[in-house]
Order: C-alpha cells, then sequence, then structure tokens
C-alpha cells in the first residue's frame, strides 16, 4: 500500500521543528530514520496531517562525554553508536547491543531517538536505557523535560512524550570500574526481533563483592521489564554461578510475558531465565578480564 497524503515539512533547526510541532502537534508526525515509520504509513496505521522531517535539522547527532554521562543525540544513527570507539570504551552494554538491532542497512538509517520513541517491547535500546537508568531529554516550546525510563516508557509502542515534544537526547551513566556489563538476546533468525533479550551489569569492590548489580529484558512485556528486587539479591555478595543460576529462576518467575505466533508465553519465561544467568556469568568473566589484565577505566 501507499501512504495516505500528508503535507511534508523539512525545518532546518531545532526551534524551527518545535514551533512546527507547537502549531499542529496531534496531526504532526515526526520522521527520522523512517524504518518504523514508513512501514506504519505504508500500511496506514498511522495518518499523519504533516511528516516532519528531521534528517535536515542541525545539532540534533553526536556523541559525547558529559558530566559522566555519555550523550547521545537523537538522531544519531544506531550504526555510528555501533563503531563509536567512544561508546565501546565507555559504555560497553551500548555497544554489544547495537549490532543485535535489525540488520546493517538498517542501522545505517535508523536512529538512537527514533528507536527509543516508537518504543517497541522487543526493542534493545529500551532495554539498554532501562537497566541503565539513564535519561531520555524531551524538547517542545515549553522548554526541556528530563524524564527516566520508568516515565518514559509508558505502555505498548506507547511514550510519555507529548505530541509537540521532540525527545533530544539519551543519557546514559559512563561505565564505572570493576563493572562487567553484557547483552544477549535470543531471536528466530540474524536480525530478527528478539524473542527475550537481556541487558546486564554487575560492578563489585577491591573485594570482589557485588556493589551494584541491573538488569533489564525486553519482549516480556509491554514496556522494558527491570527487575530491581531481583537484582538487589546480588548486592553485598560474591557473584558465583549458583547466585546468578538463582537469580535468574528468581527472574523468570516474576515475568508473566505474552504468547504469540512467535514464541509461547512459557517459551520466554525460560528463555528469561537462562538468559539472565548467562549475562550476569558473562559479566563476571568480563569483570574477571579486566582485573587480571589491568585493566582500568
Ligand atoms: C526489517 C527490520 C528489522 C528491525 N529489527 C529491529 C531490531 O531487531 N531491534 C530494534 O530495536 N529495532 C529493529 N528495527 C527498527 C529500527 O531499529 C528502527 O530504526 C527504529 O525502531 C526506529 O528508528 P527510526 O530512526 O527509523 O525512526 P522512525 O521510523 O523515523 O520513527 C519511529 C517513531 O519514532 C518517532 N520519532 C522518531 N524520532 C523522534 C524524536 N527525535 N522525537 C520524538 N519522536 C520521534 C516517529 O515519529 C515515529 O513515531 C527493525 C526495522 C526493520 C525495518
Amino acid at each position: 500500500m501507499k501512504p495516505p497524503k500528508f503535507d511534508y515539512v523539512a525545518p532546518r533547526s531545532i526551534d524551527e521543528a518545535l514551533s512546527i510541532l507547537a502549531q499542529h502537534g496531534e496531526q504532526a508526525k515526526v520522521l527520522a530514520g523512517g524504518q518504523s515509520l514508513v512501514p506504519l504509513l505504508n500500511f496506514r496505521l498511522v495518518r499523519p496531517g504533516y511528516l516532519v522531517d528531521l534528517n535536515g535539522v542541525a545539532g540534533l547527532d553526536g556523541i559525547r562525554v558529559d558530566d559522566g554521562r555519555l550523550a547521545i543525540g537523537a538522531m544519531t544513527r544506531q550504526r555510528a553508536v555501533e563503531v563509536s570507539a567512544l561508546v565501546r570504551e565507555r559504555c560497553p552494554l551500548l555497544a554489544e547491543a547495537m549490532p543485535q538491532i535489525g540488520h546493517v542497512q538498517i542501522r545505517n538509517r535508523g536512529t538512537i531517538g527514533g528507536s527509543l520513541a516508537h518504543a517497541d517491547p522487543a526493542g534493545e535500546l529500551p532495554a539498554v536505557v532501562a537497566a541503565l537508568d539513564g535519561e531520555l531529554v524531551l524538547r517542545s516550546v515549553r522548554g526541556d523535560r528530563v524524564l527516566k525510563p520508568a516515565q518514559f516508557f509508558v505502555a505498548y509502542l506507547t511514550t510519555a512524550a507529548a505530541p509537540d515534544e521532540l525527545l533530544v537526547e539519551a543519557r546514559v551513566p559512563v561505565t564505572p570500574p570493576r563493572t562487567g556489563s553484557a547483552f544477549l538476546e535470543v531471536s528466530r533468525r540474524h536480525g530478527d526481533f528478539a524473542l527475550v533479550g537481556v541487558a546486564a551489569t554487575v560492578t563489585v569492590d577491591d573485594a570482589g563483592v557485588c556493589t551494584a548489580c541491573a538488569i533489564a529484558l525486553t519482549g516480556v512485556g509491554p514496556i522494558p521489564v527491570v527487575p530491581r528486587e531481583a537484582a538487589r539479591a546480588l548486592v553485598g555478595v560474591t557473584p558465583t554461578p549458583a547466585a546468578f543460576e538463582d537469580l535468574g529462576r528468581r527472574v523468570a518467575e516474576g515475568v508473566e510475558p505474552d504468547g504469540d505466533l512467535h514464541a509461547s508465553s512459557e517459551y520466554r519465561k525460560h528463555l528469561a531465565g537462562v538468559l539472565v544467568r548467562r549475562a550476569l556469568g558473562q559479566c563476571a568473566e568480563r569483570i574477571a578480564g579486566r582485573v587480571a589484565t589491568g585493566e582500568r577505566r
């Protein structure tokens, strides 16, 4: 099918884009990489009066470290994040998740902001930002709002962004020393959306005792699922395979995924437990590797 008729506008600045959104709010849709929006238009699942193309807007892309956080402009292409040495060095969890998004052709066009704003419950980026308890910066003519992932992701394909707000930046904390991270997922074919994915980080002190553990899952709920209570059980203990097994079991017991034609609810639950156990194991191995080689950030 072809998209329904719409007016196309191509602002050159953030202010221009915001004033168009302020004027047309509910009737407008912003176009980033188009990897999710164009199929939705073609299937006529969305029918905007105005398509506001962000691709010519200056100042919406780029990756920088600012005050202990990695800040990524909304229009930064997924591929640019994937190949960024700064991201690999400062936030290896994000670097590891990137190549698991679709195919390279999709990541060449798809943007960080588009993926987060689209809020697909099987997407990798929402889970990474949720695990790292990052920040989403929304802007409108009324000013800026900074939301935590728990505030931003509201429901299936739904965020707290108002129709006149642009997501301008995503921020995640720089990974602290003695931290291991891992992103693991299972999908039916290479490049498919994950059936279940797990983002995990473990931080230990000099004695090897866990001081922080964060987990977020994709594919087991309408928004990223963050099993905070279960993850807290690892804090204060020396991480062991038995502890990871136990945590995986607790996480699996705590999720209630829907089944669909790709996987049953039971299978997704099973995957959640297995992937949490494996991801935490990888975190521990990575900490051990760093400590052994004396690598510190
Ligand atoms: C074959 C295929 C496989 C894919 N596989 C995966 C996968 O495995 N994992 C995964 O996570 N994704 C996958 N995707 C989706 C891909 O990552 C998209 O790039 C992403 O979902 C949307 O990003 P985009 O930049 O293309 O946004 P668009 O498609 O342009 O926009 C998506 C939505 O976000 C809104 N939006 C975009 N930018 C902003 C902004 N700055 N502020 C406010 N709203 C905004 C748009 O209005 C629209 O509603 C796949 C896509 C395809 C086509």
